[in-house]
């Protein structure tokens, strides 16, 4: 079966990566077909903790944050529709080893027009004099941060998209991609309809290794398992968890989520740009479809144990089911905006590593301008080849 549907660009998969290159490219002028095999933010984007901020020690994944929050703060200008943008501010603690790195990454974030503060620790201590902060040796405090709502931003960047003429269809699986000689034709789906365009931008997340395994392209991206404890404070979740929380010596972080409940979550490094742990095999899941979505009691308290030597105070709180979602890594927890080798017209945005929401809109509108000829200086870090040998 063949459609006679043409156009410039196919986009797969209307998370926040995919939904910000529809929205950047239909923005641009372009004939744009965004295929979405159920609907938007239906995968990892809809699990996400939404926490944001411009804060990275990789100057290229700072600007790639502060452009994805620009679209998101603004994208109700577009549709009326909001990014459900909670600005309380976004806290980063850290120890000693590595306050010289955060120091040198405040000042680059701040010259990129941000204004982001080192608090000392007595500065916190008075500031939130129920924490521990035992073992840090400075906070960065980013007011203009916070979290979204992933599906509120999703689907508000999907109706923009649409509003500007993307041909948007949801509940469709991209089975194979269409090549002839070395180029890209089009998409096939899985009701064996093809969709044609000469390009094709992959945003597919923990999807996307088997998709290019068919085309003869196989990325180091692998799938990792993450639980978030979810605490129960009504009406008093800011008054113990006022900000979006970071903890580079724990390795975990946590938001309120409006004023009754509270999220704790891990990271499997990444956080800032720097590696922090080796791949926790237990933690690697092979079939994204049939992985455990429900957090085990263990899981959940484990998470939770890990903040009460900085947050006694959550001890207090009940707990309500948690949940897990996945993470697509890559080997150095940046992900892969590229061109797929030896394919023209084949883009791909993956290996978003458990921290690629707040940058997720520009990662969409830098790999969109990718596709369409122009390679913006800021991708140049998250090439493909980078791992090879
Ligand atoms: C529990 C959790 C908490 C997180 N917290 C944060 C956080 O606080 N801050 C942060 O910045 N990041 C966070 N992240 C990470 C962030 O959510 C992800 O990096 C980001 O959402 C990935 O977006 P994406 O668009 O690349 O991919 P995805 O969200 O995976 O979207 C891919 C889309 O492609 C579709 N698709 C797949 N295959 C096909 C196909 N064959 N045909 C058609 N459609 C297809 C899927 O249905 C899906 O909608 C978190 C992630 C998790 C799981």
């Amino acid at each position: 079966m063949t459609e006679t549907t043409f156009t410039d660009i196919i986009v797969v998969g209307a998370g926040i990566a995919g939904a910000g290159a529809a929205f950047a490219l239909a923005a641009q002028g372009h004939a744009v077909t965004l295929v979405e095999r159920n609907f938007p933010a239906s995968g990892p984007t809809g699990q996400s903790s939404a926490c944001s901020h411009v804060f990275y020690l990789m100057p290229e994944l700072q600007r790639l944050s502060k452009r994805g929050l620009e679209i998101l703060k603004s994208i109700s200008s577009q549709t009326g529709e909001s990014a459900g943008w909670n600005q309380i501010g976004h806290l980063y603690c850290c120890g000693n080893n590595s306050a010289t790195a955060f120091r040198k990454a405040t000042n680059e974030v701040n010259a990129l027009g941000c204004e982001i503060e080192i608090l000392t620790t007595s500065e916190l201590s008075q500031l939130y004099p129920d924490f521990n902060f035992d073992g840090i040796e400075m906070g960065v405090w980013e007011p203009t941060g916070g979290y979204a709502d992933s599906y509120s931003a999703t689907n508000a960047l999907v109706t923009a998209a649409r509003n500007l003429g993307c041909n948007v269809r949801l509940n469709t699986e991209v089975a194979s991609i269409v090549i002839q000689n070395g180029q890209v034709i089009g998409v096939q789906t899985k009701e064996g309809h093809t969709i044609h365009s000469d390009k094709v931008l992959l945003a597919t997340g923990i999807w996307t290794r088997p998709l290019l395994q068919q085309v003869g392209v196989d990325l180091p991206i692998f799938i990792e398992r993450h639980t978030m404890t979810v605490l129960d404070a009504p009406n008093y979740a800011r008054r113990i968890l006022p900000v979006c929380w970071a903890d580079d010596i724990l390795m975990n972080y946590g938001r309120p989520d409006g004023n009754s409940t509270i999220l704790l979550g891990t990271w499997a490094g990444g956080g800032t740009g720097f590696r922090h742990e080796r791949t926790n095999q237990e933690r690697q899941v092979n079939n994204p479809d049939t992985h455990d979505a429900v957090a085990n009691s263990e899981e959940t308290l484990n998470i939770l144990r890990s903040f009460l030597p900085r947050m006694p105070m959550l001890a207090d709180c009940g707990i309500r089911p948690g949940y897990t979602g996945l993470y697509d890594m890559s080997p150095d927890d940046n992900p892969i905006i590229d061109s797929a080798p030896n394919i023209n017209g084949l883009f791909i945005i993956c290996g978003s590593s458990g921290h690629g929401f707040k940058m997720g809109a520009g990662v969409g509108e830098a790999a969109a301008a990718m596709a369409m000829g122009y390679k913006p200086d800021v991708l140049s870090p998250f090439t493909i080849d980078r791992f090879e040998e």
